[in-house]
C-alpha cells in the first residue's frame, strides 16, 4: 500500500484513438471516449461483417433499427 492516491479513478484507454480516459458513469460511452469513437468501432465491424466500405458509416442509417413507436 504505498501507491494509493486518494482519488483511484480508474483510466483505461479508448478503443477507438487510444486515448487515456476516465471509466466512470458519468461517461455513457465508456470504454469509448465520445460516440464519435464508439460509432466508429460500430461502423468498422459493419463494414467489415458486410464489406460495404464505400462510404463512411453513419448513425442515421440503421439497418436494424427497432420500429418507431
Ligand atoms: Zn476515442
Amino acid at each position: 500500500m504505498t501507491e494509493r492516491s486518494p482519488s483511484s479513478t480508474p483510466v483505461v484507454r479508448c478503443p477507438g484513438c487510444q486515448k487515456s480516459l476516465v471509466y466512470s458513469t458519468d461517461n455513457p460511452w465508456r470504454p469509448f471516449c465520445s460516440e464519435r469513437c464508439r460509432g466508429a468501432d460500430l461502423g468498422a465491424w459493419a463494414s467489415e461483417r458486410y464489406r460495404v466500405a464505400a462510404s463512411p458509416p453513419q448513425d442515421d442509417d440503421d439497418p436494424i433499427a427497432p420500429p418507431a413507436v
